[in-house]
Protein backbone atom coordinates (compact mmCIF):
# COMPACT_ATOMS: atom_id res chain seq x y z
CA UNK A 1 0.00 0.00 0.00
CA UNK A 2 1.59 3.06 -1.31
CA UNK A 3 0.43 6.70 -1.25
CA UNK A 4 -0.31 8.37 -4.38
CA UNK A 5 2.46 10.74 -3.87
CA UNK A 6 -0.21 13.78 -4.76
CA UNK A 7 -2.95 12.16 -3.15
CA UNK A 8 -4.61 13.95 -0.18
CA UNK A 9 -6.12 11.26 2.39
CA UNK A 10 -7.79 13.40 4.44
CA UNK A 11 -10.67 15.05 2.38
CA UNK A 12 -11.49 19.09 2.81
CA UNK A 13 -14.38 19.98 4.63
CA UNK A 14 -17.40 20.69 3.11
CA UNK A 15 -17.87 24.59 4.40
CA UNK A 16 -14.33 24.92 3.30
CA UNK A 17 -15.19 23.80 -0.23
CA UNK A 18 -17.55 25.85 -0.11
CA UNK A 19 -15.91 29.04 -0.17
CA UNK A 20 -13.87 28.07 -3.31
CA UNK A 21 -14.65 30.30 -5.30
CA UNK A 22 -15.01 27.61 -8.63
CA UNK A 23 -18.68 27.13 -6.91
CA UNK A 24 -19.53 30.25 -6.78
CA UNK A 25 -21.24 30.01 -10.18
CA UNK A 26 -23.24 26.84 -8.88
CA UNK A 27 -24.54 28.02 -6.08
CA UNK A 28 -25.82 30.80 -8.32
CA UNK A 29 -27.75 28.42 -10.33
CA UNK A 30 -28.49 25.89 -8.12
CA UNK A 31 -28.82 27.08 -4.43
CA UNK A 32 -26.82 26.87 -1.77
CA UNK A 33 -28.49 24.11 -0.10
CA UNK A 34 -28.14 21.56 -3.48
CA UNK A 35 -24.44 22.36 -3.96
CA UNK A 36 -23.74 21.46 -0.44
CA UNK A 37 -25.79 18.14 -1.13
CA UNK A 38 -23.59 17.65 -3.96
CA UNK A 39 -20.34 17.85 -1.84
CA UNK A 40 -21.35 16.06 0.56
CA UNK A 41 -22.82 13.11 -1.61
CA UNK A 42 -19.49 13.40 -3.77
CA UNK A 43 -17.38 13.10 -0.37
CA UNK A 44 -19.35 10.73 0.98
CA UNK A 45 -19.06 8.26 -2.38
CA UNK A 46 -15.27 9.29 -2.63
CA UNK A 47 -14.62 7.73 0.99
CA UNK A 48 -16.01 4.69 0.28
CA UNK A 49 -13.60 3.94 -2.88
CA UNK A 50 -10.72 1.35 -2.22
CA UNK A 51 -8.61 3.25 -4.14
CA UNK A 52 -9.46 6.42 -2.02
CA UNK A 53 -8.58 4.29 0.97
CA UNK A 54 -5.37 2.75 -0.69
CA UNK A 55 -4.09 5.74 -2.34
CA UNK A 56 -5.82 8.82 -1.22
CA UNK A 57 -6.96 11.07 -4.09
CA UNK A 58 -5.50 14.24 -5.98
CA UNK A 59 -6.38 17.34 -5.66
CA UNK A 60 -7.47 17.86 -9.47
CA UNK A 61 -9.55 14.62 -9.51
CA UNK A 62 -11.44 15.83 -6.49
CA UNK A 63 -12.62 18.60 -8.19
CA UNK A 64 -12.77 16.94 -11.20
CA UNK A 65 -15.80 14.65 -9.28
CA UNK A 66 -17.40 17.98 -7.41
CA UNK A 67 -17.42 19.64 -10.85
CA UNK A 68 -19.85 16.25 -12.29
CA UNK A 69 -22.21 16.29 -9.64
CA UNK A 70 -22.65 20.32 -9.92
CA UNK A 71 -22.91 19.94 -14.08
CA UNK A 72 -25.11 16.43 -13.33
CA UNK A 73 -27.64 19.04 -11.59
CA UNK A 74 -27.11 22.23 -14.06
CA UNK A 75 -28.50 19.40 -16.54
CA UNK A 76 -31.42 18.82 -15.11
CA UNK A 77 -32.30 22.75 -14.85
CA UNK A 78 -35.14 23.35 -17.45
CA UNK A 79 -33.01 24.87 -20.54
CA UNK A 80 -33.62 25.74 -23.65
CA UNK A 81 -32.90 23.33 -26.44
CA UNK A 82 -33.06 22.60 -29.88
CA UNK A 83 -35.21 21.02 -31.63
CA UNK A 84 -33.85 18.91 -34.64
CA UNK A 85 -35.73 16.00 -34.18
CA UNK A 86 -38.40 16.59 -37.24
CA UNK A 87 -40.66 15.97 -34.05
CA UNK A 88 -41.98 19.29 -34.25
CA UNK A 89 -44.98 18.93 -31.24
CA UNK A 90 -42.26 16.68 -29.02
CA UNK A 91 -43.53 15.83 -25.49
CA UNK A 92 -40.10 15.26 -23.77
CA UNK A 93 -38.72 18.60 -25.42
CA UNK A 94 -41.92 20.53 -24.04
CA UNK A 95 -44.56 20.06 -26.64
CA UNK A 96 -45.65 23.33 -28.24
CA UNK A 97 -43.33 26.66 -27.79
CA UNK A 98 -45.17 29.70 -27.07
CA UNK A 99 -44.70 32.42 -29.62
CA UNK A 100 -42.19 35.28 -28.82
CA UNK A 101 -45.13 37.75 -29.23
CA UNK A 102 -47.45 35.64 -26.88
CA UNK A 103 -45.27 35.53 -24.16
CA UNK A 104 -44.18 39.18 -24.55
CA UNK A 105 -48.20 40.14 -24.48
CA UNK A 106 -49.08 38.62 -21.13
CA UNK A 107 -46.14 39.86 -19.85
CA UNK A 108 -47.60 42.66 -18.08
CA UNK A 109 -50.87 40.58 -16.81
CA UNK A 110 -48.73 38.13 -15.28
CA UNK A 111 -46.15 40.60 -13.56
CA UNK A 112 -48.04 42.82 -11.73
CA UNK A 113 -51.74 42.28 -10.34
CA UNK A 114 -54.90 41.27 -12.39
CA UNK A 115 -57.97 41.63 -13.09
CA UNK A 116 -58.48 37.90 -12.94
CA UNK A 117 -61.80 37.87 -10.39
CA UNK A 118 -62.68 41.34 -10.48
CA UNK A 119 -65.40 43.45 -12.69
CA UNK A 120 -63.72 46.71 -13.70
CA UNK A 121 -67.35 47.86 -14.46
CA UNK A 122 -68.29 47.65 -10.82
CA UNK A 123 -65.87 46.16 -8.97
CA UNK A 124 -67.34 42.84 -8.00
CA UNK A 125 -66.71 39.60 -8.14
CA UNK A 126 -65.51 38.81 -11.30
CA UNK A 127 -65.61 35.42 -13.43
CA UNK A 128 -61.77 34.03 -13.56
CA UNK A 129 -62.45 32.87 -17.37
CA UNK A 130 -63.59 36.37 -18.45
CA UNK A 131 -64.49 36.43 -22.38
CA UNK A 132 -62.60 32.71 -22.68
CA UNK A 133 -65.69 31.19 -22.77
CA UNK A 134 -66.94 33.81 -25.79
CA UNK A 135 -63.29 33.17 -27.40
CA UNK A 136 -63.60 29.21 -27.50
CA UNK A 137 -67.54 29.42 -28.24
CA UNK A 138 -66.32 31.44 -31.89
CA UNK A 139 -63.61 28.90 -32.46
CA UNK A 140 -65.53 26.01 -32.06
CA UNK A 141 -69.23 26.99 -32.15
CA UNK A 142 -69.84 25.37 -28.58
CA UNK A 143 -72.46 27.23 -26.58
CA UNK A 144 -69.40 27.40 -23.49
CA UNK A 145 -66.48 26.43 -22.54
CA UNK A 146 -63.84 26.04 -19.52
CA UNK A 147 -60.00 25.74 -18.94
CA UNK A 148 -58.63 23.22 -16.82
CA UNK A 149 -54.71 22.30 -15.81
CA UNK A 150 -54.41 20.10 -19.09
CA UNK A 151 -56.58 17.55 -20.93
CA UNK A 152 -56.00 14.35 -19.37
CA UNK A 153 -57.87 16.55 -16.22
CA UNK A 154 -60.55 17.78 -18.67
CA UNK A 155 -61.54 13.79 -19.19
CA UNK A 156 -61.50 13.21 -15.53
CA UNK A 157 -63.54 16.43 -14.49
CA UNK A 158 -66.31 15.69 -17.25
CA UNK A 159 -66.60 11.99 -16.01
CA UNK A 160 -66.21 12.77 -12.62
CA UNK A 161 -69.08 15.14 -12.54
CA UNK A 162 -71.38 14.00 -15.11
CA UNK A 163 -71.02 10.18 -14.60
CA UNK A 164 -69.77 9.08 -10.96
CA UNK A 165 -71.43 5.78 -10.31
CA UNK A 166 -73.02 5.18 -13.57
CA UNK A 167 -72.20 3.70 -16.74
CA UNK A 168 -69.87 5.29 -19.84
CA UNK A 169 -69.95 3.35 -23.10
CA UNK A 170 -66.59 3.40 -24.65
CA UNK A 171 -65.52 1.04 -27.99
CA UNK A 172 -63.02 -1.01 -27.17
CA UNK A 173 -60.83 0.27 -30.64
CA UNK A 174 -60.62 3.63 -28.21
CA UNK A 175 -59.39 1.97 -24.80
CA UNK A 176 -56.06 3.79 -25.16
CA UNK A 177 -53.04 5.09 -23.43
CA UNK A 178 -51.53 8.42 -24.14
CA UNK A 179 -48.17 9.09 -23.09
CA UNK A 180 -46.77 8.17 -19.91
CA UNK A 181 -49.71 6.32 -17.70
CA UNK A 182 -53.11 8.27 -18.85
CA UNK A 183 -55.03 5.15 -19.46
CA UNK A 184 -58.64 5.70 -20.50
CA UNK A 185 -60.04 2.88 -18.36
CA UNK A 186 -58.13 3.45 -15.36
CA UNK A 187 -59.52 7.09 -15.60
CA UNK A 188 -62.57 6.38 -15.76
CA UNK A 189 -62.57 3.74 -12.75
CA UNK A 190 -60.76 6.66 -11.35
CA UNK A 191 -63.17 9.08 -11.80
CA UNK A 192 -66.00 6.58 -10.17
CA UNK A 193 -67.86 5.51 -13.88
CA UNK A 194 -68.31 2.31 -14.95
CA UNK A 195 -66.47 1.06 -18.33
CA UNK A 196 -68.97 -0.59 -20.68
CA UNK A 197 -66.89 -1.44 -23.49
CA UNK A 198 -68.12 -1.92 -26.88
CA UNK A 199 -67.34 -3.21 -30.55
CA UNK A 200 -64.06 -4.62 -31.11
CA UNK A 201 -60.69 -3.41 -31.65
CA UNK A 202 -61.06 -2.68 -35.83
CA UNK A 203 -64.84 -2.00 -35.75
CA UNK A 204 -67.51 -0.22 -33.70
CA UNK A 205 -70.78 0.54 -35.09
CA UNK A 206 -73.44 3.41 -34.04
CA UNK A 207 -75.67 -0.44 -32.95
CA UNK A 208 -72.78 -1.07 -30.96
CA UNK A 209 -73.17 2.12 -28.79
CA UNK A 210 -77.08 2.46 -28.89
CA UNK A 211 -77.75 -1.16 -28.24
CA UNK A 212 -75.62 -1.06 -25.07
CA UNK A 213 -77.43 1.66 -23.64
CA UNK A 214 -79.61 1.00 -20.38
CA UNK A 215 -81.29 3.52 -17.51
CA UNK A 216 -77.86 3.82 -16.30
CA UNK A 217 -75.89 5.17 -19.44
CA UNK A 218 -74.59 8.57 -18.31
CA UNK A 219 -72.25 9.18 -21.38
CA UNK A 220 -70.88 8.11 -24.47
CA UNK A 221 -66.91 9.06 -24.62
CA UNK A 222 -65.15 9.10 -27.59
CA UNK A 223 -61.34 9.16 -27.46
CA UNK A 224 -59.45 10.08 -30.50
CA UNK A 225 -56.68 7.61 -30.87
CA UNK A 226 -53.66 10.07 -31.28
CA UNK A 227 -50.70 7.98 -31.00
CA UNK A 228 -51.35 5.18 -33.38
CA UNK A 229 -53.66 4.10 -36.12
CA UNK A 230 -55.38 1.27 -36.52
CA UNK A 231 -54.99 0.64 -40.61
CA UNK A 232 -56.79 -2.34 -43.15
CA UNK A 233 -60.66 -3.69 -41.83
CA UNK A 234 -61.89 -0.96 -40.35
CA UNK A 235 -64.47 0.74 -39.05
CA UNK A 236 -66.09 3.54 -36.40
CA UNK A 237 -69.33 4.87 -36.02
CA UNK A 238 -70.50 7.59 -37.54
CA UNK A 239 -71.14 10.25 -34.97
CA UNK A 240 -73.76 11.62 -36.64
CA UNK A 241 -75.52 8.99 -36.67
CA UNK A 242 -74.81 7.81 -32.84
CA UNK A 243 -75.55 11.47 -31.70
CA UNK A 244 -79.32 11.53 -33.72
CA UNK A 245 -80.30 7.66 -31.83
CA UNK A 246 -79.33 8.72 -28.16
CA UNK A 247 -81.93 9.19 -26.23
CA UNK A 248 -81.92 12.45 -24.03
CA UNK A 249 -80.29 11.07 -20.72
CA UNK A 250 -77.04 9.73 -22.51
CA UNK A 251 -74.36 12.63 -22.92
CA UNK A 252 -72.12 12.21 -26.26
CA UNK A 253 -68.62 13.04 -25.37
CA UNK A 254 -65.36 13.29 -27.71
CA UNK A 255 -62.15 13.89 -26.52
CA UNK A 256 -60.37 15.15 -29.36
CA UNK A 257 -56.95 15.80 -28.05
CA UNK A 258 -55.12 17.70 -30.66
CA UNK A 259 -57.19 20.71 -29.99
CA UNK A 260 -57.04 21.15 -34.36
CA UNK A 261 -59.60 23.86 -35.00
CA UNK A 262 -59.47 26.32 -37.90
CA UNK A 263 -56.25 25.04 -39.19
CA UNK A 264 -55.91 23.43 -42.44
CA UNK A 265 -52.71 21.31 -43.01
CA UNK A 266 -54.61 18.44 -41.56
CA UNK A 267 -57.23 16.72 -43.74
CA UNK A 268 -57.77 13.46 -42.18
CA UNK A 269 -58.11 15.09 -38.71
CA UNK A 270 -61.88 16.08 -37.15
CA UNK A 271 -61.64 19.57 -35.92
CA UNK A 272 -63.42 20.44 -32.59
CA UNK A 273 -65.76 22.31 -34.19
CA UNK A 274 -67.41 19.30 -36.81
CA UNK A 275 -67.83 17.36 -33.31
CA UNK A 276 -69.99 20.11 -31.98
CA UNK A 277 -71.75 20.31 -35.07
CA UNK A 278 -72.18 16.77 -35.68
CA UNK A 279 -73.87 16.72 -32.30
CA UNK A 280 -71.61 15.93 -29.46
CA UNK A 281 -72.91 17.57 -26.32
CA UNK A 282 -68.86 18.15 -25.21
CA UNK A 283 -65.29 18.20 -26.52
CA UNK A 284 -62.56 18.15 -24.73
CA UNK A 285 -58.70 18.88 -26.13
CA UNK A 286 -55.65 20.56 -25.26
CA UNK A 287 -54.46 24.08 -25.19
CA UNK A 288 -50.76 23.49 -26.92
CA UNK A 289 -50.79 20.56 -29.02
CA UNK A 290 -52.37 21.41 -32.50
CA UNK A 291 -53.76 25.20 -30.75
CA UNK A 292 -50.40 26.14 -30.24
CA UNK A 293 -50.88 28.01 -26.88
CA UNK A 294 -50.20 26.71 -23.16
CA UNK A 295 -50.61 23.38 -22.33
CA UNK A 296 -53.94 23.30 -20.78
CA UNK A 297 -57.57 21.35 -20.99
CA UNK A 298 -60.54 23.06 -22.95
CA UNK A 299 -63.88 21.79 -22.54
CA UNK A 300 -66.23 22.78 -24.74
CA UNK A 301 -70.17 22.41 -24.97
CA UNK A 302 -73.02 23.05 -24.04
CA UNK A 303 -73.73 25.91 -21.46
CA UNK A 304 -75.78 23.46 -19.04
CA UNK A 305 -73.47 21.18 -18.73
CA UNK A 306 -69.84 23.16 -18.56
CA UNK A 307 -71.99 25.01 -15.70
CA UNK A 308 -72.25 21.37 -13.89
CA UNK A 309 -68.47 21.11 -14.40
CA UNK A 310 -67.75 24.99 -13.20
CA UNK A 311 -69.22 24.06 -9.89
CA UNK A 312 -67.44 20.40 -9.22
CA UNK A 313 -65.27 20.45 -6.15
CA UNK A 314 -62.64 19.49 -8.52
CA UNK A 315 -62.49 22.21 -10.24
CA UNK A 316 -60.76 24.29 -7.85
CA UNK A 317 -57.98 21.87 -8.05
CA UNK A 318 -58.26 21.30 -11.65
CA UNK A 319 -58.37 25.52 -12.41
CA UNK A 320 -55.18 26.99 -14.18
CA UNK A 321 -53.76 30.36 -13.12
CA UNK A 322 -53.95 33.96 -14.57
CA UNK A 323 -50.49 32.79 -16.50
CA UNK A 324 -52.22 29.96 -18.29
CA UNK A 325 -55.74 32.66 -18.73
CA UNK A 326 -53.88 35.33 -20.16
CA UNK A 327 -51.69 33.04 -22.98
CA UNK A 328 -54.91 31.30 -23.81
CA UNK A 329 -56.99 34.44 -24.63
CA UNK A 330 -54.04 36.05 -26.52
CA UNK A 331 -53.39 32.73 -28.51
CA UNK A 332 -57.52 32.42 -29.35
CA UNK A 333 -57.64 36.19 -30.30
CA UNK A 334 -54.99 36.22 -32.44
CA UNK A 335 -56.13 32.81 -33.83
CA UNK A 336 -59.85 34.14 -34.52
CA UNK A 337 -57.77 36.87 -36.57
CA UNK A 338 -55.82 34.71 -38.18
CA UNK A 339 -52.87 36.33 -37.00
CA UNK A 340 -49.31 34.34 -37.83
CA UNK A 341 -48.80 34.47 -33.66
CA UNK A 342 -51.87 32.81 -33.12
CA UNK A 343 -51.57 29.84 -35.65
CA UNK A 344 -49.68 27.83 -33.10
CA UNK A 345 -46.23 25.75 -34.28
CA UNK A 346 -47.49 22.76 -35.93
CA UNK A 347 -49.40 25.17 -38.01
CA UNK A 348 -46.78 27.49 -38.70
CA UNK A 349 -44.34 24.44 -39.38
CA UNK A 350 -46.16 22.17 -41.44
CA UNK A 351 -47.85 25.29 -43.90
CA UNK A 352 -44.03 27.05 -44.40
CA UNK A 353 -41.67 24.80 -46.41
CA UNK A 354 -40.08 27.29 -48.28
CA UNK A 355 -39.08 29.00 -45.60
CA UNK A 356 -37.80 25.38 -43.49
CA UNK A 357 -35.88 24.64 -47.15
CA UNK A 358 -34.32 27.87 -46.86
CA UNK A 359 -33.52 27.69 -43.24
CA UNK A 360 -31.97 23.80 -44.08
CA UNK A 361 -29.90 25.98 -46.90
CA UNK A 362 -28.73 28.58 -44.72
CA UNK A 363 -26.89 26.01 -42.16
CA UNK A 364 -25.74 23.75 -45.14
CA UNK A 365 -24.47 26.39 -46.45
CA UNK A 366 -22.41 27.38 -43.42
CA UNK A 367 -20.93 24.05 -43.06
CA UNK A 368 -19.58 22.60 -46.14
CA UNK A 369 -19.09 19.55 -46.61
CA UNK A 370 -19.53 18.83 -42.85
CA UNK A 371 -22.85 17.65 -43.83
CA UNK A 372 -24.94 16.41 -46.49
CA UNK A 373 -28.94 18.13 -47.25
CA UNK A 374 -31.03 15.23 -47.37
CA UNK A 375 -35.44 15.22 -48.27
CA UNK A 376 -36.24 13.68 -45.21
CA UNK A 377 -39.57 13.94 -43.53
CA UNK A 378 -41.31 15.88 -40.38
CA UNK A 379 -44.22 14.78 -37.95
CA UNK A 380 -46.49 16.72 -35.98
CA UNK A 381 -46.05 14.10 -32.68
CA UNK A 382 -47.22 14.92 -28.95
CA UNK A 383 -50.26 12.49 -29.23
CA UNK A 384 -51.66 14.08 -32.98
CA UNK A 385 -52.04 12.97 -36.67
CA UNK A 386 -50.05 9.66 -35.84
CA UNK A 387 -49.14 8.45 -39.45
CA UNK A 388 -49.31 11.47 -40.92
CA UNK A 389 -46.01 12.71 -42.55
CA UNK A 390 -45.20 16.24 -43.69
CA UNK A 391 -41.54 16.76 -46.18
CA UNK A 392 -38.72 18.24 -44.32
CA UNK A 393 -35.33 18.82 -44.83
CA UNK A 394 -32.63 17.45 -42.40
CA UNK A 395 -28.60 17.72 -42.27
CA UNK A 396 -26.69 14.67 -42.85
CA UNK A 397 -23.40 14.69 -40.27
CA UNK A 398 -20.51 13.85 -42.24
CA UNK A 399 -18.37 12.70 -39.64
CA UNK A 400 -16.15 9.64 -38.48
CA UNK A 401 -17.39 9.35 -35.36
CA UNK A 402 -20.48 6.44 -33.40
CA UNK A 403 -23.41 8.13 -33.90
CA UNK A 404 -24.16 7.87 -30.56
CA UNK A 405 -21.32 9.73 -29.05
CA UNK A 406 -21.99 12.53 -31.94
CA UNK A 407 -25.63 12.82 -29.98
CA UNK A 408 -23.94 13.07 -26.97
CA UNK A 409 -21.76 15.64 -28.04
CA UNK A 410 -24.71 17.89 -29.75
CA UNK A 411 -26.36 17.65 -26.02
CA UNK A 412 -23.40 19.00 -24.07
CA UNK A 413 -23.39 22.22 -26.59
CA UNK A 414 -24.05 25.26 -24.58
CA UNK A 415 -27.29 25.63 -26.16
CA UNK A 416 -28.10 21.77 -26.94
CA UNK A 417 -29.18 20.45 -29.99
CA UNK A 418 -31.16 17.50 -29.79
CA UNK A 419 -30.96 15.45 -33.20
CA UNK A 420 -32.05 11.70 -34.80
CA UNK A 421 -29.94 8.61 -36.06
CA UNK A 422 -30.90 7.55 -39.35
CA UNK A 423 -28.98 4.67 -41.29
CA UNK A 424 -26.23 5.03 -38.41
CA UNK A 425 -25.66 8.55 -39.58
CA UNK A 426 -26.76 11.65 -37.31
CA UNK A 427 -29.49 13.92 -38.72
CA UNK A 428 -30.34 17.36 -38.13
CA UNK A 429 -33.65 17.85 -38.63
CA UNK A 430 -34.69 21.52 -39.63
CA UNK A 431 -38.34 21.09 -39.13
CA UNK A 432 -38.61 22.40 -35.98
CA UNK A 433 -35.43 24.30 -35.34
CA UNK A 434 -36.56 27.74 -35.10
CA UNK A 435 -35.73 30.92 -37.13
CA UNK A 436 -33.81 32.60 -34.48
CA UNK A 437 -31.88 29.73 -33.05
CA UNK A 438 -30.54 29.19 -36.52
CA UNK A 439 -27.42 31.34 -36.04
CA UNK A 440 -26.45 29.52 -32.97
CA UNK A 441 -26.76 26.41 -34.48
CA UNK A 442 -24.69 27.04 -37.26
CA UNK A 443 -21.80 28.84 -34.96
CA UNK A 444 -21.99 25.91 -32.49
CA UNK A 445 -21.44 23.21 -35.63
CA UNK A 446 -18.88 25.53 -37.42
CA UNK A 447 -17.05 25.21 -33.74
CA UNK A 448 -17.33 21.54 -33.39
CA UNK A 449 -16.03 20.48 -36.86
CA UNK A 450 -13.36 22.89 -36.34
CA UNK A 451 -14.13 25.24 -38.84
C1 LIG B 1 -52.83 14.45 -25.41
C2 LIG B 1 -54.12 13.85 -25.11
C3 LIG B 1 -54.62 13.81 -23.81
C4 LIG B 1 -53.85 14.35 -22.65
O1 LIG B 1 -53.66 15.71 -22.76
P1 LIG B 1 -52.67 16.46 -21.76
O2 LIG B 1 -52.81 17.89 -22.11
O3 LIG B 1 -51.31 15.90 -22.01
O4 LIG B 1 -53.13 16.15 -20.38
C5 LIG B 1 -55.86 13.24 -23.59
N1 LIG B 1 -56.57 12.71 -24.61
C6 LIG B 1 -56.13 12.74 -25.89
C7 LIG B 1 -56.97 12.14 -26.96
C8 LIG B 1 -54.89 13.31 -26.19
O5 LIG B 1 -54.44 13.33 -27.45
Amino acid sequence: MSANPDGILRLPQVEQLLQKPIFAPYIRQLSRPLVTNAIRRTLADIRQQSSFRERGITIDALYSQLNDACEYLINQRHSRVINATGTVVHTNLGRSPIDPALWDSVAAVNTGYCNLEIKLSDGKRGQRKGILSQLLSSLTGAEDGLVVNNNAASVYLLLNELARGKEVIVSRGEQIQIGGGFRIPDILALSGARLVEVGTTNITTADDYINAITENTAMVLMVHCSNFVVRGFTESADIRDVARRLPKHVILAVDQGSGLSSEKFAAHETPSDSYIRAGADLVCFSGDKILGGPQAGIICGRRELIQKLEKNPLMRAFRPGRIIYSLLEELLVRKLNRAPEGMGIAETTVTHSEALERRANEVAGALGDKVRLVPSQMVVGGGTLPDEYFPSWSLELQIEKQAEQVLADLRAMSLPVIGVIRNDKVQLNMAAVLPHELSALIEQLRSYFGL
